[in-house]
């Protein structure tokens, strides 16, 4: 990683922070879902791409049985702005099952609400939001949050998984551009 890389890049949460908050969400998770059973798993719905980093850890916190399923969903054109449109891809039948949804970024609300929306035309058991980060101040659309790792200031986020133009994916830790 060059050292440009990293200094356009204001640290907001460092690597353990992130653990240490993610871990504890899976057990929050572990607690209220403990009467879902293997022939009646939990499903993970996680957003692409953002959201793909902060699965990979949480579903390791997470002590129920569990099965992981993938959504994409873009709502930026290129650069810090949303476009206003979301675009969803998936190809799943969630009709009776336990979702839990892994968002990486709670801004507008949009892509959530449109998101769950489509979910929910499919008749789930149960439907659920988590979100490694919330952006309150940016709120449009209402969106139930069940599980929230961080509340971040109306800036523009990068790192753990979540992208400016495609960049700054792998760094460890979370922070402003
Ligand atoms: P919303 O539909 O809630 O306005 O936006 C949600 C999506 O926009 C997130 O899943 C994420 O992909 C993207 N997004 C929102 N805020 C940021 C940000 O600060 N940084 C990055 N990289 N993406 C963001």
């Amino acid at each position: 990683m060059s050292d440009l890389h990293c200094n356009s890049v204001s640290p907001l949460f460092s690597e353990e922070t992130i653990k240490q908050r993610v871990r504890e969400i899976g057990q929050q998770i572990s607690e209220d879902y403990a009467g879902v059973t293997s022939d009646s798993p939990l499903s993970l719905i996680v957003t692409l791409k953002g959201a793909f980093m902060f699965a990979a850890d949480l579903v390791r916190s997470i002590t129920v049985p569990c099965c992981i399923d993938f959504i994409h969903a873009s709502s930026y054109g290129s650069g810090k702005t949303s476009s206003g449109n979301v675009s969803i891809r998936h190809n799943l039948n969630v009709t009776g099952h336990h979702l839990l949804l892994v968002e990486d970024i709670v801004d507008t609300g949009l892509t959530l609400q449109q998101i769950s929306a489509e979910l929910m035309a499919m008749q789930p058991a149960s439907l659920n939001i988590c979100t490694l980060l919330d952006k309150p101040e940016a709120r449009k659309y209402p969106v139930n949050v069940a599980y929230s790792g961080f509340t971040v200031p109306n800036a523009f986020i990068v790192g753990y998984g979540i992208d400016f133009n495609e960049r700054y994916r792998e760094l460890p830790f979370i922070g402003v551009l």
